[in-house]
C-alpha cells in the first residue's frame, strides 16, 4: 500500500509530498524481498530499493556472459548496486539520487548503450564547438557500442562479464552460472554507497 512518509522530500523539501509504496515479491537466487519505491509528487523524484528479507552482506555477484540464455538472466540491482563491465572498462556507480531497478542482462547492456550513447551525443556537440579533435574518444565509444550492440544479439559471446558490486546486498544476477562473493572491506570502501537510505525500518511496518 502508498503511504505517506512524513519526511521531507530529499530533493525539493517539501513536507507533505513523499510517499511509499512497499511491495513483497519473490525472485529466484535473490528470495523474499521487498521493494519499496519512494515518490514526490511535487517534484517527480522516485527511488526503488529491494530489500532482501534476510540481510546478505556486502556482495558481488559475477556473470561470464557465454550464452544467448545468460542475456535472459534477470538482473536485480538496488540503489547502491554498482554494475561494471569490467572488458569494456565501463562502470555505472549509484550515485546520490539512484533507483534500483529489475531488467535482465540484455536490459543492463542496453542502459550502457543508452548512456554511452548521451556522452557520444555529447562529445560531438563538444567537438563541433570547439573544433578540436575528438576522434579518439569517439572511436572508444563506437567500438564500445558496437560491441554491446552485438553482444545484444549473441555476437562475442565469452567476450564480457557483468558484475554488481553491492554493499548491501540489495542486487542480484539471478542465473545458476553467476558467481557470488563476499566484497573485501576494502572493496566496499572504494564503492560509490548510493543515497543515504531515506527509510530503515521500512520492510518492518510495510509487511504483514
Ligand atoms: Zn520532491
Amino acid at each position: 500500500m502508498e503511504n505517506l512518509v512524513g519526511q521531507p522530500c530529499p530533493i525539493c523539501g517539501d513536507e507533505d509530498s513523499l510517499r511509499m509504496l512497499a511491495m513483497t515479491a519473490e525472485i529466484p537466487y535473490f528470495g523474499e524481498h521487498t521493494q519499496i519505491t519512494l515518490s514526490c509528487e511535487k517534484c517527480g523524484f522516485r527511488q526503488t530499493d529491494f530489500i532482501p528479507a534476510e540481510e546478505k552482506g556486502a556482495l558481488c555477484h559475477t556473470l561470464h556472459i557465454t550464452k544467448p540464455e545468460h542475456l535472459l538472466a534477470r538482473v536485480v540491482r538496488g540503489s547502491s548496486g554498482t554494475v561494471r563491465l569490467p572488458e569494456l572498462d565501463l562502470e555505472v556507480a549509484p550515485g546520490n539520487h539512484s533507483t534500483g531497478y529489475v531488467s535482465n542482462i540484455e536490459g543492463v547492456l542496453q542502459r550502457f548503450i543508452d548512456i554511452i550513447e548521451m556522452v557520444f551525443r555529447q562529445t560531438r556537440s563538444d567537438a563541433e564547438e570547439r573544433e578540436e579533435g575528438t576522434e579518439e574518444a569517439v572511436l572508444v565509444m563506437t567500438e564500445m557500442l558496437t560491441t554491446l550492440e552485438g553482444l545484444k544479439q549473441g555476437e562475442g559471446l565469452g567476450g564480457c562479464t557483468l558484475e554488481i558490486h553491492d554493499p548491501n546486498g540489495h542486487s542480484t544476477i539471478a542465473h545458476e552460472d553467476a558467481v557470488v562473493r563476499e566484497l573485501s572491506e576494502a572493496e566496499v570502501d572504494d564503492l560509490d554507497p548510493g543515497p543515504v537510505p531515506l527509510v530503515f525500518d521500512a520492510s518492518d511496518d510495510a509487511v504483514d
